[in-house]
């Protein structure tokens, strides 16, 4: 999107991917879940979706379930996308705008003198190097150009969601809903999800607390909710990776650098979604290198417009619901239990996060308790 952004208008972009295709491995649960939000940036192709959702079904860890659309009131269900094809798309829309793409080509070292950045890569195993007033870190969350930026992305356990997802094929899968698994056992600090796929596949994955997470456990949590969900399923892919579930950072910009999307960690603390909060700060970023490029100015001043405009829209939202998360964090299997069974024959297809929450707090007022004392430290933290 950033790329795609300042192509259209009008600067001389590179894209390198270090990856012979675009797209390839998905490290992705491929879930997008409000369909508008897509579309208000990008005129969605019928072949980037693999199925449409209707809505999420929540199961407490009892097992009591509840359908519900979250965050959106009921209005419209998600998209799941196809992310090679989707990923690739926007690649040739970037294209399509003027950008040159290449492929299999891996950035290895930037430099910056003068007001120019050198980025050092190698490009179909030749070396390569090309200069730049301004480069643009969508690297993803191990991001090298943060660090050769010298900006610290580095993550606490506890603001990492580690993740393992297998796609399968199973006659048991719900096609018209997205499922969740909640429950400190099952998933510590995380949960389960099954994405359908259509046809018979769904892409079923794990994220869990960094904190809580060991070597090989969430491949070990997810096989045991496989056993015990879908003994039959057949696995035809595995897909690991980590998302950052971290309040906004602290910086996103150096002199001639901006960071965007999972290097950037604007992924959603809550859920680990990020596919749109990275499009839109692509956005933003396109928008400020076509203004800093013309202007001959992309000195980190230059460039505090991203910082502005990303955190006065996204990064409000991340850091709301970075309270949200270790609020939920902090909710025991039982509280969850009891959640799920007042809601139980109740009509939640309109309830947002909040009606969730005001319902939480009536049946536990120790719990609002817990999220003053939450606000207070998240308070505490931004006054330091
Ligand atoms: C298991 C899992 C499930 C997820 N499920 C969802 C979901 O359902 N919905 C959702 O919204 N989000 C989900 N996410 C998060 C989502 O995938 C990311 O937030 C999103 O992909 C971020 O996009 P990005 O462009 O910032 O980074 P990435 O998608 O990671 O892209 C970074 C790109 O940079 C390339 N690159 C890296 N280093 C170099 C280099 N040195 N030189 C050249 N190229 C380089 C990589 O090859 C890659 O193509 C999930 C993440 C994981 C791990």
């Amino acid at each position: 999107m950033a790329a795609k952004t300042a192509a259209e208008s009008g600067l001389n972009v590179v894209l390198l991917e270090k990856r012979q295709e675009i797209g390839e491995p998905i490290r992705c649960a491929e879930g997008v879940s409000i369909r508008s939000e897509l579309r208000e940036l990008i005129t969605v192709q019928p072949d980037w979706i693999s199925t449409e959702v209707n809505g999420v079904r929540l199961h407490s860890p009892n097992d009591d379930n509840v359908f519900m659309t979250v965050d959106n009131g009921g209005k419209e269900g998600g998209y799941i996308l196809e992310r090679k094809i989707f990923d690739r798309g926007l690649a040739l829309q970037a294209a399509c705008a003027g950008a040159k793409v290449l492929v299999k080509t891996r950035a290895i070292g930037l430099i910056r003198k003068d007001g120019l950045c050198t980025v050092s890569a190698i490009c179909q195993g030749e070396p390569l190097q090309i200069e730049a007033p301004l480069i643009i870190g969508a690297d993803g969350v191990e991001s090298k150009v943060a660090r050769w930026a010298g900006i610290d992305t580095r993550l606490k356990p506890e603001d990492i969601m580690v993740c393992a997802q297998y796609q399968v094929l199973d006659d048991s899968i719900d096609q018209e809903y997205c499922e969740f698994f909640f429950g400190n056992r099952m998933a510590p600090g995380g949960y389960v999800w099954i994405f359908p796929k259509g046809g018979r596949l769904a892409n079923v994955g794990i994220g869990i607390q960094g904190s809580q997470s060991g070597p090989g456990e969430p491949i070990r949590l997810l096989d045991r909710f496989l056993r015990r969900r879908m003994p039959q399923a057949k696995i035809l892919q595995i897909v690991a990776g980590g998302i950052p579930t971290s309040s906004p950072m602290n910086n996103t910009t150096s002199d001639g650098i901006m960071l965007v999307g999972d290097a950037a960690h604007q992924s959603d603390p809550l859920t680990g979604g990020g596919i749109i909060n990275a499009m839109r700060a692509g956005v933003i970023a396109g928008e400020t290198a076509a203004k800093a490029v013309s202007s001959g100015d992309a000195s980190i001043a230059a460039l505090r417009e991203y910082e502005d405009r990303w955190r006065s829209s996204i990064g409000k939202q991340i850091e709301k619901r970075y309270h949200a998360k270790n609020f939920f964090l902090k909710l025991t299997d039982d509280d969850l239990n009891r959640l799920a069974g007042g809601l139980h024959g109740k009509d939640v297809s309109r309830m947002n996060m909040r009606d969730l929450l005001r319902f939480l707090f009536k049946q536990n007022p120790k719990l609002l308790w817990n999220v003053i004392g939450e606000k207070l430290n998240g308070l505490h933290r931004c006054a330091r």
